[in-house]
C-alpha cells in the first residue's frame, strides 16, 4: 500500500502519453495503474504487451514491449513468477510454451484473431498428407494446436529468413494468404499459400494509399506484409511493426502513415513527438478487448490462466524454439 505521502506511480506518466490521452481522461486510467503496479511487485509479475495495445497499457504498465518475435524472445527470459500477456490468445500461448513452469496470464480468454481463427489442426494434417516432404511454415498468429502439426513457425519479421533457412525449393506456408504472397516475391522459393487473412490488414486497398499520397504529397507509407501485395507494391517499405518502428527511429520522416492497426501509430507518435503521421488506420477489435481494467482484474485474481495439454505443447513448442534459431 502507498502512504498518503508517497507519490502515486502514475503521477510521473502523464506526461509521457499526454499526447494521446486528452487530461480529461487520464483519471479514470490513473487508478488501475497504480493498481497495477502494486500489484505486479506482490505477485512478481511482468507485462508483455504488443505493440497494438493502447498508450496506456503500452507505455504505462507493460514491462516489455513488441511484435510477436520481440515478445517470444523476451518471454524466454522472463525472471517473474508471472506474466501477463496484453495482447491476443495466439500470443499468450506462445509466451506458455517458451515458459511452461510460470503462470501465464491473458486478461480476457476471448481475445482471439483472425488468422488464427482460419486454420484447424485437422486442415494442416491434410496438407501434409496431400503434400508429403514439403515443409509446413507456420505463422505464429495461429492456436498451439496448429504449431504443433507444423515444421517450423515464423513471424512477419523473420518469415523471409526462415523459409529460405529451409533449403528447399518448394514450403507450405500458413495461415496469411498475403504475408506468404509477400514471401514468395522475395525470395527462389515457391510458397503455397492459405486463404486466411488478418481482418485489420486486409482491409487497406492500394486505391487508399494512392489517395493518400495525393492528400498528403511527400507523405512516406510504410506497410504490414500481411497487407495485400497490391499494397506493398504502392508502399515505401514494408515490415514488422519492429521493423517499422526502426524505419521511423532511423529515418524520421517528417510525415509517415503506418499501414497497420491504430494503436500502433499512437504508441510510435508518442516516442517521436516532432514526427507528423497520417492515420487511415483499422482497429484491431481483438487486441482492444484487453484493457488496464481487465489487465487489473488478471493480477487480482490470477486468471485466466492459459494451459496447453503436454502433448500438443511439447511439438508446438519446438516448431517456435526452431524459429528462434534462424537469424
Ligand atoms: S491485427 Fe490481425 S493478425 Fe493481429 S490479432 Fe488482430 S486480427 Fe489477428
Amino acid at each position: 500500500m502507498l502512504s498518503e505521502s508517497e507519490p502515486r506511480p502514475s503521477e510521473h506518466l502523464y506526461a509521457k502519453v499526454r499526447h494521446a490521452i486528452p487530461p480529461i481522461e487520464w483519471p479514470a486510467f490513473a487508478d488501475d495503474i497504480d493498481a497495477i503496479v502494486a500489484l505486479k511487485k506482490s505477485r512478481t509479475a511482468v507485462i508483455l504487451a504488443h505493440n497494438y495495445q493502447t498508450p496506456e497499457i503500452f507505455h504505462c504498465v507493460a514491462d516489455i514491449v513488441g511484435d510477436s518475435l520481440a515478445l517470444a524472445r523476451e518471454a524466454m527470459h522472463v525472471k517473474a513468477d508471472v506474466i501477463v500477456l496484453a495482447g491476443v490468445h495466439f500470443l499468450a500461448e506462445t509466451a506458455k510454451l517458451l515458459n511452461p513452469s510460470k503462470t501465464v496470464l491473458i486478461p480476457d480468454r476471448g481475445a482471439g484473431c483472425s488468422l488464427a481463427d482460419s486454420i484447424t489442426p485437422e486442415d494442416v494434417r491434410l496438407l501434409r498428407q496431400n503434400y508429403p516432404g514439403v515443409p509446413i511454415v507456420t505463422y505464429v498468429n495461429t492456436s498451439a494446436a496448429v504449431k504443433a502439426e507444423s515444421d517450423i513457425c515464423c513471424t512477419s519479421g523473420n518469415a523471409k529468413a526462415v523459409v529460405v533457412s529451409l533449403g528447399v525449393a518448394r514450403v507450405i506456408m500458413l495461415p496469411d494468404e498475403y504475408l506468404a504472397k509477400n514471401v514468395a516475391a522475395e525470395t527462389e522459393v515457391k510458397v503455397m499459400t492459405w486463404r486466411g487473412h488478418c481482418e485489420v490488414h486486409e482491409r487497406f486497398s492500394a486505391q487508399e494509399v494512392r489517395q493518400l499520397r495525393e492528400d498528403h504529397p511527400g507523405v512516406v507509407v510504410l506497410a504490414h506484409p500481411e497487407c495485400s501485395p497490391d499494397v506493398l507494391a504502392e508502399a515505401d517499405f514494408a515490415g514488422s511493426t519492429a521493423a517499422m518502428s526502426s524505419y521511423v527511429a532511423v529515418k524520421r520522416p517528417a510525415w509517415v502513415v503506418l499501414l497497420t492497426e491504430c494503436s500502433m501509430s499512437d504508441n510510435i507518435a508518442i516516442q517521436y513527438p516532432s514526427l507528423e503521421f497520417i492515420r487511415p488506420c483499422n482497429l484491431c477489435p481483438h487486441m482492444k478487448t484487453i484493457t488496464l481494467g481487465n489487465i487489473r482484474r488478471a493480477l487480482e485474481t490470477m486468471q485466466h490462466k492459459v494451459t496447453i495439454p503436454e502433448s500438443i505443447a511439447a511439438r508446438a513448442r519446438l516448431a517456435v524454439e526452431r524459429m528462434l534459431t534462424v537469424k
